[in-house]
């Protein structure tokens, strides 16, 4: 009896070559998280999957689980959006990319989480919109850190449990994921970055709003510096590895 056939949003995070015809192809599912799959003669079908297992396409899919063995059988793929607009340009597509690795490297397989999805689908449709890049991987990457489990506390002092809101400035302690006040600060903290306070205001703020209002918040070329500067920091500790696509955000667009 065959597998039963399923249905799901997705986004292509991967896709490669496979033999003769075939292409293996990693998605993130609104239904399934993380899940890679087998699209049969999609090299040579012209109809099925042409254009549609580009990276960063957001589809609908039919797929089913087989009994043995980790790969999905993808049965066919609707297009919903190719997200044209950050695949022409550079810096958009680099944004996505640094997006992309996280969310390969902080989800497991098939791990539903409507959150991650939502987030990711937020994040790519802000490019395509052509919002600033920068920006729109801050915002992506506070609340991912949340929804896997590493929400950074943005309000108190680790150390003393003060609040940081009446001082001048803080520091991130990127190793326990929280905020060090300045009087803890100069005690002498080697695993801190610098924040200022409009730069910790902004990304609690992020934590809170909903979706829809992510984009009203306006981040300085300071509080982007600032903040992605921790961000990388923080991520680099969380998942223990260098994030690859992460110099080319630096290096290029704002
Ligand atoms: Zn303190």
């Amino acid at each position: 009896m065959p597998a039963p056939e399923k249905e799901t949003a997705a986004v292509v995070l991967d896709c490669r070559d496979h033999g003769e015809s075939d292409k293996i192809v990693t998605f993130f599912c609104e239904q399934a998280g993380r899940l890679s799959g087998i699209a049969k003669g999609a090299k040579r079908s012209k109809r099925r999957f042409v254009n549609k297992l580009e990276l960063f396409s957001s589809l609908y899919l039919t797929y089913s689980l087989p009994r043995h063995g980790s790969l999905a059988f993808i049965a066919a793929a609707e297009l919903q959006s190719s997200f044209l607009n950050l695949r022409k340009n550079i810096t958009l597509y680099n944004a996505a990319t640094v997006i992309r690795e996280f969310v390969l490297i902080g989800t497991s397989e098939k791990e539903r989480d409507d959150r991650v999805f939502e987030i990711l689908h937020w994040a790519l449709q802000s490019l395509d919109k052509k919002r600033p890049p920068q920006t729109v991987v801050i915002l992506f990457l506070i609340r991912f850190f949340e929804y896997i489990g590493y929400r950074p506390d943005l309000l108190h002092c680790h150390h003393c449990g003060q609040s940081v809101a009446a001082q001048q400035s803080a520091a991130f302690n990127y190793i326990a994921g929280c905020l060090v006040c300045e009087i803890c600060s100069s005690h002498g903290f080697q695993t801190t970055v610098p924040l200022s306070l409009g730069t910790i205001k902004l990304l609690a703020n992020a934590q809170n709003q909903p979706l829809e209002r992510l984009h009203r918040l306006h981040f300085s070329l300071q509080a982007r510096n600032e903040s992605l500067d921790m961000l990388h920091r923080y991520g680099r500790q969380l998942f223990q590895r260098d994030i690859h696509s992460w110099e080319a955000l630096r290096g290029k667009g704002k």
